[in-house]
């Protein structure tokens, strides 16, 4: 009953016109291979600068693809130079925000307590959060890495109401996985999915645990997607890499179908 979804997370990859290349040419590739978008959504994170093209493409031609960003500001507006705010990424047509990816907990200054608020943020402005969560190699070495991950999700959804966490997304994507091309075994990304999955029940309950949408991302690619997918608690994907080659997304794209 969840609809399988493909993110793909451009990061600092594209500006406006690159962007609009790839999803005309996303678009006839998906018309060509009469791709179902009933059976499985296909979502794309560009960078703030794209955002705008992309609405007006995808809402020009009814394009079958949904839209997001890849961090929000915490706050409404005002004196904070350089932020975005999470209305003026909903005036944009954006479905999803990317919260809490490793990428920004490395490079920028994002605790769990700025996640939380990104998370607010995201929900107040009516997008649903795909919040990032996962182990590196240290933790996995040391044999704690579902408890570290769902330590994360944890942290993030504590004090969120039942209603607030069903409009969540949650991607675990081991720190280790991503841009390594070390991928995790759909063994391991099932176990790690559902020991999310059964935190959610047991914090909130069976409705929330069995809408929340749970993916893999780290270094996925074509190859692997069929055995990932066939796990029962992975509902789709978040692909970096290979999201940046319209032949490559596809193939993933109907692989996930
Ligand atoms: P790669 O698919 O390039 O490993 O990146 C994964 C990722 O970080 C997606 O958010």
């Amino acid at each position: 009953t969840r609809m399988p979804v493909v993110v793909g997370n451009w990061k600092m990859n594209f500006d406006h016109l690159e962007a609009t290349y790839f999803i005309q040419k996303l678009a006839w590739t998906l018309r060509d291979v009469h791709f179902d978008n009933r059976r499985c959504e296909i979502a794309l994170l560009p960078s703030f600068t794209s955002l705008r093209s992309v609405q007006v493409l995808v809402e020009a031609d009814r394009l079958p693809l949904t839209y997001g960003a890849q961090s929000v500001s915490v706050t409404t507006q005002g004196a904070f130079t350089g932020d975005i705010s999470a209305d003026m990424l909903a005036r944009l047509g954006c479905t999803y925000v990317l919260v809490g990816h490793s990428e920004r907990r490395k490079y920028h200054p994002e605790d769990d307590a700025n996640i939380v608020d990104q998370v607010r943020a995201v929900l107040a402005a009516g997008m649903h959060p795909i919040l990032c969560v996962g182990e590196s190699f240290e933790e996995r070495r040391q044999g704690i890495a579902l408890d570290f991950a769902v330590g994360q999700v944890s942290d993030v959804t504590r004090d969120l109401s039942d209603e607030q966490t069903s409009h969540m997304l949650i991607a675990y994507e081991p720190v280790w996985a991503i841009g390594t091309g070390m991928v995790a075994t759909p063994q391991s990304a099932q176990d790690a999915a559902r020991a999310i999955r059964d935190h959610v029940r047991s914090t909130f309950d069976e409705t929330v645990a069995s809408s929340v949408r749970v993916l893999y991302g780290g270094s996925v690619t074509s190859r692997d997607v069929a055995q990932l997918i066939e796990q029962p608690d992975i509902d789709g994907f978040l692909v970096g890499g290979a999201s940046l080659d319209v032949d490559e997304f596809t193939s993933i794209a109907r692989l996930t179908e």
